[in-house]
């Protein structure tokens, strides 16, 4: 028998288009409120000010690239403290997984970018074409000049949305007002317009036309969260032993006790925003937004039957209602032991960040040790290390400062400002406002001092006082380093480094 010829297949799947209906219901209206709430502060939050006086900017969130700095109210980050960043990165990751394992694809359904988005530029279609069946008719009509015009004004509209999208974003980066103004003046940097034509096009063609397409195939987080879920995670489930066999209220009159509850209107699938059928089971298409539980509980209260054909339920939980349990309430489904370990995950590295913005002093010492020559013997037999120290001023005032030894018996420095004649066991310096003072700092120890760590110590002397306390080490010649071929060496390599230093 000859084999059947090979059926060609396309690796490529048509986009088939997706034309949600309107609907009301609980989880409508709390997708509106997280809409609202996320839309005001991603356009609103760089509107924000907060005083911090007449050195600083005074908007509340900036990431002020060209100073190195990121304020977030009244905290504000260094690059040395980039930790803090990081650490709030790490709680975003863990508050995901947080979130998922308590209630599911939640962030999928209600608060990502692409959802919230999507769901606006799906109110423009509606607002312009009409609901699902207007939007049907309109799709299948031909290129009229009535549809051009429908077309192109639905397309301005997102690229409108699109534009304030991308406008918004690069506000975060700096003094919002003033930027505007340059940016419609031409003054601003081509950063910001280059910024502001890629995030609109990305709005625009994501938000406008992939849609679903971004959430089921070019997303990683769908992957990620279904290998996260397990029997204890709450997914939109289909409760099918409820619901099948499937058929409309004519035929279950004409045959009771045959059908279940679903009468098979598909109001479930005309409301979804990604298209799917939930009926056919969890699928990596449904970001959970429970729409479709809107949509059936309104059927069924039209019908008179339970709410709930379509819920949130976990795989257990449906299994033991599927064997005539009652179904567990919602809030005990939530608290299960791995989301109890992420939220103390969670919470413990949030409050160690807390502590540390707490306790963190407003100066801070940084030392770098030439590495080459590590140290130099002196024409008294004395040995010479030097340092480059950080003295940083986080405060918007000038400080006075003092750089102690502490440590290194009979050892003295002094710094590129002043000779070797005012050397001592201390330096006072004052450290500009808001800035990072280097100071090359020499430090001599007597002869046959061995090589042994020590600590620089800084100290504010105003009244605020704080101080930070580092500890560094100090090189001397080894007894076995010390043959006469190597010290004439040396002592000749080093000669002229000590003529450089009288000479200071
Ligand atoms: S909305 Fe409910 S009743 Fe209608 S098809 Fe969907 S599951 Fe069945
Ligand atoms: S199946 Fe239901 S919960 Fe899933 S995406 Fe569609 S409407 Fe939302």
């Amino acid at each position: 028998m000859r084999n059947p010829a090979p059926v060609a297949t396309g690796l490529y799947e048509k986009r088939r288009g997706v034309f949600p209906a309107r609907i009301d219901g609980t989880f409508r209206r709390l997708k509106w409120a997280i809409m609202a709430i996320t839309l005001a502060i991603y356009y609103g939050a760089p509107w924000l000010r907060w005083d911090r006086g007449p050195y600083a900017p005074d908007q509340a969130i900036l990431v002020d690239l060209a100073h190195r700095r990121f304020y977030m109210f009244a905290i504000e980050i260094w690059p040395q403290e980039f930790y803090f960043v990081a650490g709030l990165l790490i709680m975003a990751g863990i508050g995901l997984f947080l979130v998922t394992s308590a209630v599911g694809r939640a962030w999928c359904g209600y608060a990502c970018p692409q959802t919230v988005w999507t769901d606006l530029f799906q109110h423009v279609d509606r607002f312009i074409d009409g609901d699902r069946n207007a939007q049907l008719r309109l799709h299948q009509a031909p290129w009229t000049a009535s549809k051009v015009a429908r077309r192109l004004l639905k397309w301005s509209i997102y690229l409108v949305i699109a534009f304030w999208t991308g406008g918004a974003w690069i506000m975060y980066f700096a003094d919002a007002p003033t930027l505007v103004r340059e940016f419609w003046s031409g003054q601003a940097a081509p950063v910001a317009y280059g910024s502001v034509a890629v995030l609109t096009f990305t709005t625009f063609w994501l938000g406008g036309f992939m849609r679903e397409q971004v959430c089921i195939y070019m997303c990683p987080w769908p992957r990620i969260q279904t290998a996260m879920l397990d029997e204890k995670s709450l997914i939109v489930t289909y409760k099918d032993w409820r619901g099948e066999t499937r058929g409309s209220l004519k035929q279950a009159a004409k045959d009771p006790g045959t059908y279940g509850d679903c009468i098979d209107c598909n109001q479930c699938v005309a409301v979804c925003p990604t298209g799917i059928d939930i009926r056919e089971g969890p699928q990596i298409g449904c970001i959970t937004c429970a729409l479709c539980i809107d949509a059936c509980d309104r059927v069924m209260a039209q019908i008179g039957r339970p709410r709930g054909l379509i819920d949130y339920a976990t795989l257990e939980d449906a299994a033991k209602e599927k064997a005539g349990c009652p179904p567990t309430p919602h809030r005990k489904l939530i608290w299960h032991p791995r989301t109890l370990v992420y939220l103390g995950i969670w919470s413990a590295i949030g409050a160690g960040l807390l502590f540390a913005l707490g306790t963190r002093t407003h100066i801070d010492l940084a030392v770098q040790k030439d590495r080459n020559p590590p140290f130099m013997v002196l024409s008294d037999g004395s040995v010479r290390n030097a340092w480059t120290l950080k003295l940083k001023n986080m405060e918007r005032r000038p400080r006075p400062m003092q750089v102690a030894l502490q440590g290194l018996p009979g050892a003295v420095m002094w710094s590129d400002a002043m000779g070797r004649d005012e050397a001592g066991r201390t330096l006072a310096m004052t450290v500009p406002a808001d800035t990072v003072l280097p100071l090359r700092v020499y430090v001599a120890a007597p002869a046959g001092t061995a090589e042994q760590a020590f600590h620089f110590v800084l100290a504010a002397t105003d009244a605020e006082g704080g101080g930070d306390r580092t500890e560094t080490r100090f090189d001397a010649p080894r007894d076995d380093d010390d043959t006469p071929g190597d010290h004439e060496r040396a002592d000749h390599e080093r000669g002229d480094h000590e003529r450089e230093e009288h000479a200071r």
